[in-house]
């Protein structure tokens, strides 16, 4: 269905989405096809600011559970979204789009520090925003960092990315009977558990009445369509 009031978004990337079919790390032509998505979506007169994940590279819990001190894990967890946030802005400047990095942990040689005016500045100015090391806090994920930075920027929705095309009844890679929802509310997500994104993040954006819009960002061209309301995907709201 048409949403032509979503005209600034945040678009969540995890890390996942640019390893393409490698088991780890970046896959070069999958961060550039991602940012031809991106590219796409502002030619069609969209706002967009986004956040990177890290769990290409590294993962603190999945560390922590190793034996690693947690909030050190954590820590390296963030920096691993710094080099996806460079890669992204790499791919998208290749495409000639003008961006910033700007990371929730000051490292001033690499990118800039996250300064909320500044970013909504750029924003402004038609540049495409990167948020790179989360929330900058160890026990959180970029799923709350991508609620947080939408409530900030003042976006009309979250869109996250993923390898389906919405919310499903069951998982649609192994179950052939699965159905996709259309729509679903904030609380049916946290009282089902439904794996749309962590419950922090979930409460997030029901506090702030921010959509979140589920979509396969695999797909060439998709998130232009799912914003101009013609792919399909799965809209979270209150
Ligand atoms: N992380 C963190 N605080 C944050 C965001 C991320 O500590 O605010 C760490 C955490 O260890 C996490 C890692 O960074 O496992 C990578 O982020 P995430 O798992 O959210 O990435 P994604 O699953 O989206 O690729």
């Amino acid at each position: 269905m048409p949403r032509p009031e979503f005209k600034r978004i945040l678009l969540k990337l995890s890390g996942e989405a640019l390893m393409g079919d490698q088991q780890f790390g970046i896959e070069t032509e999958t961060a550039q096809r991602v940012a031809e998505e991106i590219k796409l979506a502002q030619a069609a007169g969209y706002e967009l600011c986004v956040v990177v994940g890290g769990g290409n590279i590294f993962r603190g819990l999945a560390a922590a559970d190793q034996g690693f001190d947690r909030a050190s894990a954590d820590y390296m967890g963030m920096l691993a979204t710094v080099m996806n946030a460079l890669a992204v802005q790499n791919a998208l400047e290749k495409l000639g789009v003008d961006t910033r990095v700007q990371s929730a942990i000051p490292m001033s040689s690499i990118c800039e520090p996250y300064i909320r005016r500044r970013a909504m500045r750029h924003m402004e100015k038609g540049r495409i925003v990167i948020f790179a090391a989360g929330t900058g806090n160890p026990f959180f994920t970029t799923d709350t960092a991508a609620a947080l930075r939408a409530a900030e920027m003042q976006c009309d929705a979250l869109f996250k990315g993923t390898s389906v095309d919405g919310v499903y009844t069951a998982d649609p890679k192994k179950d052939a009977a699965a159905e996709r929802y259309d729509t679903l509310s904030f609380d049916r997500v946290l009282s089902d558990n439904l794996k749309v994104m962590d419950a922090s993040a979930v409460a997030v954006c029901r506090d702030n009445d921010i959509p979140i819009v589920v979509f396969n960002i695999r797909e060439q061209g998709n998130l232009a369509r799912v914003l101009n309301g013609e792919g399909t995907s799965t809209i979270v709201e209150n």
